[in-house]
């Protein structure tokens, strides 16, 4: 047993090595999704070039109570010295549905996923959003960062956004306090309304990552919780896969970089139908970028397409792959 798993060690940190390109030449970028900052280095031992994907909710969700403007940027100096100057997008707090604080299970909605969650309950809490966003972008002066807003539904969401991020920015200036004018701001593409108004999105987003963990439900009409109807949850279903290829069109017609880091990215069956589909970026749990690896440098980016257009042409989920 020690011995495979010693071989194994090693065939992981070989392939770690290696590029992460397909047998015709294409680059497959592989990032990996963390939740706290000491996995930037699980990430970097399993070859991922930078996380696509920093859950910063959980730095709420460990204490209970709303992180100070310091424990945040504590989290994000960590993160980003331990990522070296590779990539990393910080997700801003995805709080609610299935991330409910103290004070949200204190007053329960009824429908929480289709309630004040994510992005929506930030813009309901100014002070909170805005500590957060300083901190991140302190953190910026620090080496590269990108910031992503989740849940993004109406245009209006990412203009608040990014203009609350203007207003912090201009405090900071105020204060002589570094951080990167330049910083990217995109956006998460996890509601069917996002990825079907993608183009309109792609004038305004920096970049897009389809999460593919939201989208499902909210495509399928699935709580991705409930254990009950766990066998309609997904992602290969065809209308998830037009979704998919509607954001990749959006992407590449208005040259707006975009990956996915749903859970789901980091399945290689479905990973093929993403790179058919024209996502050459992919961000997954450290554990799942060896695998996945392989598989980039075992397929062409052809024989990907060529999937993607049986899969998405099925009149139902069945037998995709
Ligand atoms: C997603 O919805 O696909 C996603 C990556 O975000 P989370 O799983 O944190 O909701
Ligand atoms: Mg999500």
């Amino acid at each position: 047993y020690l011995e495979t798993r010693e071989s194994l060690a090693v065939s992981i940190n070989e392939l770690a090595k290696l590029p992460s390109v397909t047998t015709d030449g294409t680059a497959i970028t592989l990032l990996g999704n963390i939740e706290s900052p000491e996995e930037v280095a699980q990430v970097r031992l399993c070859g991922g070039e930078g996380v696509g994907l920093y859950r910063t909710e959980f730095l709420y969700l460990m204490s209970e109570k709303a992180p100070t403007e310091e424990e945040h940027f504590e989290a994000y100096k960590h993160a980003v010295e331990l990522s070296k100057g590779r990539v990393l997008t910080i997700r801003t707090m995805d709080l609610g549905a299935d991330k409910y604080t103290q004070e949200q299970s204190e007053n329960p909605e009824r429908n929480p996923f289709l309630g004040l969650r994510s992005i929506r309950y930030c813009l309901q809490n100014l002070p909170m959003f805005k500590a957060q966003l300083r901190a991140i972008l302190r953190a910026s002066a620090l080496g590269p960062i990108k910031i992503m807003f989740p849940l993004v539904t109406n245009t209006s969401e990412l203009r608040q956004g990014k203009y609350l991020l203007n207003d912090v920015m201009e405090d900071l200036e105020d204060e002589g306090i570094a951080f990167d004018r330049k910083i990217e701001v995109g956006m998460m593409v996890e509601v069917p309304a996002a990825a079907l108004m993608a183009a309109t999105f792609a004038r305004e987003a920096g970049f897009f990552s389809i999460g593919t963990n939201d989208l499902v439900q909210y495509t399928l009409a699935v709580d991705r919780t409930n254990e009950r109807v766990a066998n309609l949850y997904n992602p290969f279903h065809p209308a998830v896969l037009q979704l998919i290829r509607n954001v990749g069109r959006a992407a590449r017609r208005y040259n707006v970089p975009v990956s996915c880091c749903g859970e789901s990215a980091g399945d290689p069956e479905f990973a093929l139908l993403l790179i058919g589909l024209g996502l050459r970026t992919l961000s997954a749990t450290a554990s799942s970028l060896p695998p996945l690896k392989r598989l980039v440098r075992k397929v062409s980016v052809q024989q990907c397409e060529r999937i993607a257009q049986k899969a998405i042409a099925l009149d139902s989920d069945v037998a995709v792959a």
